[in-house]
């Protein structure tokens, strides 16, 4: 069975979803509260309606309840958001993602029972400082408050060890998942394969164990 798809508001954030999910293959109804909005949409969502999803009525009207997952990506307006939140969790849908401004919107918000809660302003944030602290590190996802996952260049103090030369597991605790090299990408990395200058190796562990890794064998640029 197909999934059906609702995004509320759609500002940058609610749009890029909308748009995403569109390119992916899948139904989406799109609803703003301005016609404007909703009138940059008409051409791309299988639906695209003006609503105030604050209104309980309105979201029974829509056939919201129905619907498998619905994306809440109100903005600045965080009484909107939580209301239209409760509301949704109200009516029965099955899953509901929220777009947070704030710790204490998030905390609301996981209080009234959103499935998933998003921040990606400071998500964002947190990625590009790691980028800037470390020039190895190519990208970062934050896996929990102390867990990531982390891509990192090889320089020349990794060229030509393996895996088992290094011992990672048992020297720093971490993981390494993956190695890209040019396009190609080796999900399940042989322990005797040796890595080469220019790898990124796509690494899993404790944020200080990652540390400690990149510390002791990465170059230093
Ligand atoms: P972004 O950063 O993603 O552009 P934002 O964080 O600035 O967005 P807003 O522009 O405040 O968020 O809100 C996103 C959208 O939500 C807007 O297009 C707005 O019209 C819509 N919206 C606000 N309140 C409601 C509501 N009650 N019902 C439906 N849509 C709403």
């Amino acid at each position: 069975m197909r999934k059906e798809f609702a995004v509320i508001g759609l500002g940058r954030f609610g749009g890029s979803i909308c748009k995403e999910l569109v390119d992916q293959g899948v139904e989406v109804m799109a609803i703003d509260i301005s016609e404007e909005k909703v009138g940059n949409f008409a051409n791309i969502a299988s639906h695209a309606v003006v609503a105030d999803t604050t209104d309980e009525q309105v979201l029974r009207e829509l056939g919201l309840r129905n619907f498998d997952h619905v994306i809440v990506a109100i903005g600045d307006d965080i009484q909107s958001s939580i209301l239209t939140t409760l509301m949704l969790k109200e009516i029965g849908v099955g899953y509901i993602t929220v777009k947070a401004q704030n710790d204490y919107h998030e905390k609301v918000l996981r209080k009234i029972g959103a499935d998933q809660v998003v921040h990606p302003e400071r998500d964002m944030g947190r990625r590009i400082a790691h980028k800037i602290l470390s020039n190895n590190v190519l990208d970062y996802l934050e896996l929990s408050d102390e867990h990531s996952i982390v891509e990192l260049v090889a320089g020349d103090t990794l060229n030509g060890n393996t895996i088992i030369d290094l011992d990672v597991r048992a020297r720093f605790g971490i993981n390494i998942v993956a190695i890209k090299r040019g396009r190609d990408i080796n999900v399940s990395p042989q322990a005797t394969d040796p890595i080469q200058k220019g790898d990124i190796l796509i690494v899993i562990g404790a944020d200080s164990d990652i540390n400690r890794f990149e510390k002791n064998l990465m170059d230093e640029k």
